[in-house]
């Protein structure tokens, strides 16, 4: 079963990008600040409360994760929404010093699945359009709230971006052929996202709850250790709005000692991947 009349899957094998390990990690960090509020109306830069706690990611939680990276040696991918590269420019600086790939989120993080074609193509364009600007040349694409359509991703081929973290049908990278270009997919999923684990925002209502870090860490480090027999790809998601919280952070630091301790798993950046994944594709097929 096709998961649309457009697409078709393409398995890679797996020694092709899990660089001799067990499972390989992807640490990404999508970093909305107050790109969650600006997509449901302006009126919400008056909310300064709710302002602030978006503004915790950039100001806060990047600068730690960072530090993180950092300090164990161990590449990221960071999703930056167009708005939060225009409004934050030295984040965007300090990630790509740093040298994290960085890639697009949108514009305003409207999800693509509840937007006309036409405000697709703009979302797109306008965020590629101001990471450009700040010298930043994305690959990678995620989809704001995991909405991804067919038409992201024809507007993804048609702009060059070879790599989607949207999609959840699998746990190991793969191509997506489609009629405007082949893609990489690397699937994530809400179980490795610390968004259903710590958020909380009540006006706008985007909240889940706020678990404590010990639960976060055992979901994480068990999901991992069984990739490790699975042989898949751990595509983490974090904000650092959220994760870059003291404790949080802590927690972060712990997983990624883990995955470092086993000895067996590769931490690699999306781009990364997604190269490896395109390159080890059998050629496409004339017809089916
Ligand atoms: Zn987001």
């Amino acid at each position: 079963m096709r998961l649309h009349p457009d697409l078709r899957r393409v398995g890679v094998p797996v020694d092709s990008w899990l660089d001799g390990g067990a499972a390989a990690i992807c640490l990404t960090f999508d970093v909305d600040a107050e790109s969650n509020l600006l997509s449901r109306g302006d009126h919400y830069l008056e909310h300064l409360s709710t302002v602030s706690h978006q503004q915790y990611g950039p100001r806060i939680g990047v600068p730690r994760i960072l530090a993180v990276l950092q300090r164990h040696d161990v590449p990221a991918t960071f999703f930056v929404p167009g708005i939060t590269a225009e409004r934050w420019p030295e984040t965007v600086a300090a990630i790509l010093d740093a040298g994290h790939a960085v890639g697009v989120h949108g514009y305003r993080h409207l999800t693509p699945a509840e937007q006309p074609p036409d405000v697709q193509r703009r979302e797109l364009e306008d965020g590629l359009l101001a990471l450009e600007r700040l010298g930043a040349q994305p690959r990678c694409y995620r989809a704001p709230s995991w909405s991804t359509t067919a038409c992201t991703l024809r507007l993804m081929a048609e702009h060059g971006l070879t790599c989607d973290s949207s999609l959840m049908d699998d746990d190991r990278p793969y191509v997506l052929e489609t009629p405007w270009g082949r893609l990489a997919e690397l699937p994530p999923h809400w179980l490795l996202d610390d968004w259903e684990q710590y958020a909380y925002i009540p006006d706008p209502d985007l909240s889940e709850g706020i678990e404590t870090t010990g639960k976060v860490l055992e979901l994480w480090s068990d999901e991992l250790d069984a990739m490790r027999q699975t042989q898949s790809l751990c595509v983490l998601t974090c904000h650092p709005l959220l994760s870059g919280r003291p404790s949080r952070v802590r927690a972060l630091e712990r997983f990624i000692v883990q995955g470092k301790e086993w000895g067996d798993v590769a931490f690699l950046r999306c781009d990364r991947v997604a190269e490896a994944v395109l390159a080890a594709a059998p050629a496409p097929y004339a017809a089916e």
